[in-house]
């Protein structure tokens, strides 16, 4: 299944997006809320309480509430998570580009939720910020209370996978000593456009991901080339924290970054960020200044 969050901005309601139905070629929402009343968004509770078994038994009822795609505005396809973790540095060529010095044991940073962002909404550059740029990156959403699991059993604790484009402005991050602030600036978190769930991607380290900025590519690459794998983050993570129903992973970016260029490609006013993840959609992205 392939979740999706629809309407106005901290307003919108759960859907399931389908391809085909009932025009072909032409997509449509579920309006879940319409369907079952006491399904009220994608959050914990939801994940918590078999909420994916209920979807797909919604599936299959006679009668779907249906509205057409097109045109309608697209959230983060889960509600405000309790946390986002992101990995720096998890692909070799990245943590080249960036300051040389590969990993031996996974970086963690946290990006605020409040940076969260539609697939399709502006990213606004803060005033005075000369240095941003995007980072294409696989996020796992996870889907049971998940406390000290071994790797074995890590992925069945995944609801499924979406796209987060890890904007960063370079000063805040390099100047904060500490990444938070650098990462978390309002819209610098689009996430979707889908959350697809687990049962789809049979395996979340074969996916290409890309990066284009204004039609140029600045990144291209395979998850497979990611030096900490999805479910040793889990064991590892969970070593110690709690991760909820509905947390985010972010599991880096692959080399290419724009400010990592030379010349810089540095997001401005006007510019179009495109980013896709192999079976997981696309995000398009205007930057606006603020
Ligand atoms: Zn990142």
């Amino acid at each position: 299944m392939k979740l999706v969050r629809f309407g106005e901005h901290h307003n919108e309601r759960p859907g399931v997006w389908l391809d085909n139905t009932p025009v072909p070629g032409q997509a449509s929402i579920m309006d879940v809320r319409a369907m079952a009343f006491d399904i009220e968004d994608y959050n914990a509770h939801f994940f918590a309480t078999h909420g994916l078994d209920r979807l797909r038994a919604l599936l299959h009822e006679s009668h779907l509430k249906l509205i057409p795609a097109a045109g309608i505005r697209l959230g983060p396809p889960i509600a405000r998570p309790g946390k986002i973790v992101c990995l720096g540095k998890n692909y070799a060529a990245h943590a080249a580009e960036f300051d040389a010095e590969v990993p031996t044991t996974p970086i963690f940073f946290s990006k605020a939720t409040t940076a969260l962002n539609g697939p399709f909404d502006p990213i606004v550059l803060p005033r005075d910020a000369q240095h941003v740029d995007g980072e294409a990156e696989l996020a796992v959403v996870i889907g049971r209370t998940t406390r000290r699991v071994t790797e074995a059993d890590a992925p069945n604790m995944i609801a499924g996978y979406t796209i987060l484009n890890d904007v960063t402005d370079r000063d805040a991050q390099r100047d904060g000593k500490q990444w938070f602030r650098g990462k978390s600036a309002d819209t610098f978190g689009p996430l979707g456009p889908f959350l697809v769930t687990r049962d789809e991607i049979s395996d979340p380290h074969h996916l290409r991901i890309t990066q284009r900025v204004n039609s140029q590519t600045l990144q291209d690459d395979s998850t497979s080339q990611m030096i900490f794998k999805i479910p040793y983050l889990i064991s590892f993570l969970s070593a110690t924290i709690t991760l909820e129903p509905g947390d985010v992973i972010a599991t880096g970016t692959p080399a290419g970054i724009g400010s990592a260029r030379t010349p810089p490609v540095l997001l401005r006013a006007g510019d179009i960020v495109e980013i896709a993840v192999e079976n997981l959609g696309a995000q398009r992205s205007p930057v606006v200044a603020a």
